[in-house]
């Protein structure tokens, strides 16, 4: 049987670098995305043009209907699911706690934590032994800001990658003896187009004499994470964390 990996956002920054570098791995990939339509199919043409198999699927991982299909238009298309990479995730315009509306907290929560939830539960139903499946690996993007809090900027962000390192270790007991291996990845600042959503382009670069490695990181370098976590070199690791922070 091949290897058969979601990675949701995938059309983009941190989750483009995961599914190219995974379909180099030799897994048929499925790369999620929520509007961008051009961008995911630059990313499955790249995989293509590697010789290997991708479908660019739209669906905002927030709305339960839209993962329930998007996960059995996999099954269809590419087969028995063996790997999820919850990456899909936002920031809004930075600001303090006392500003932020309800609107903008349903909307982060809704995608970074319930996506993230809502996605697992689709890969345990079909990876799990205890559903009749042959195991497979999970990996959440989490953020550093989660032990930071990112104060002044995006605290409602920061807690939604909270709720992922939870979920993570949690979920990961859950189905430890099902065959099911569930880590995350902890980024530092990474040169992607997300700083831009909250507002600040040049973040990256603003931010980086903080560093301890002095400069910002690259998506290849995170997803070379994912992939080693995903893999059977990790495969005594679960409810583990990787922070790829350049120190920080
Ligand atoms: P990015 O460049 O802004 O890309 C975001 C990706 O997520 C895009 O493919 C986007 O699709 C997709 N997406 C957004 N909302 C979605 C939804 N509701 N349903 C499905 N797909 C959705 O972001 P990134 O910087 O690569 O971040 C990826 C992950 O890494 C996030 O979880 C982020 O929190 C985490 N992270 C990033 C950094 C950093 O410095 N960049 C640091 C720590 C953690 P569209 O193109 O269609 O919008």
């Amino acid at each position: 049987m091949g290897k058969v990996i979601v990675v949701t956002g995938g059309s983009r920054g941190i989750g483009a670098a995961t599914a190219q570098l995974a379909a180099q791995r030799g897994y048929a990939v499925c790369v999620n995305y929520r509007e961008n339509q051009a961008a995911a199919d630059a990313v499955v043409q790249r995989i293509e043009d590697i010789g290997g198999t991708a479908i660019a699927v739209a669906a905002d991982v927030g709305s339960e209907a839209d993962v329930m299909r998007m996960f059995a238009f996999v099954d269809q298309e590419l087969g028995p699911l063996t790997a999820l990479v919850n990456n899909a995730g936002i920031v809004e315009p930075q600001m303090r706690v006392d500003e932020m509306d309800g609107g903008r907290l349903a909307r982060i929560f809704a995608t970074n934590i319930g996506g993230c939830f809502l996605c697992a539960r689709e890969a345990v139903r079909r990876m799990s032994t205890r559903y009749g499946g042959a195991g497979g690996a999970i990996v959440n993007v989490s953020s550093r800001a989660a032990r930071l809090g990112s104060p002044g900027e995006y605290v409602d962000y920061a807690a939604s990658k909270g709720a992922i390192d939870t979920l993570t270790i949690g979920l990961a007991r859950e189905v430890a003896t099902e065959g099911i291996r569930v880590n995350a990845v902890r980024p530092g600042v990474i040169y992607t187009d997300i700083h831009a959503s909250g507002g600040e382009p040049e973040r990256v670069d603003r931010v980086k004499e903080t560093v301890p490695m002095k400069r910002g990181g690259h998506a290849s370098e995170v997803a070379h994470a994912i992939l080693w976590l995903l893999s059977d070199e990790a495969a005594y690791s679960t409810g583990t964390f990787i922070d790829v922070t350049g120190g920080a």
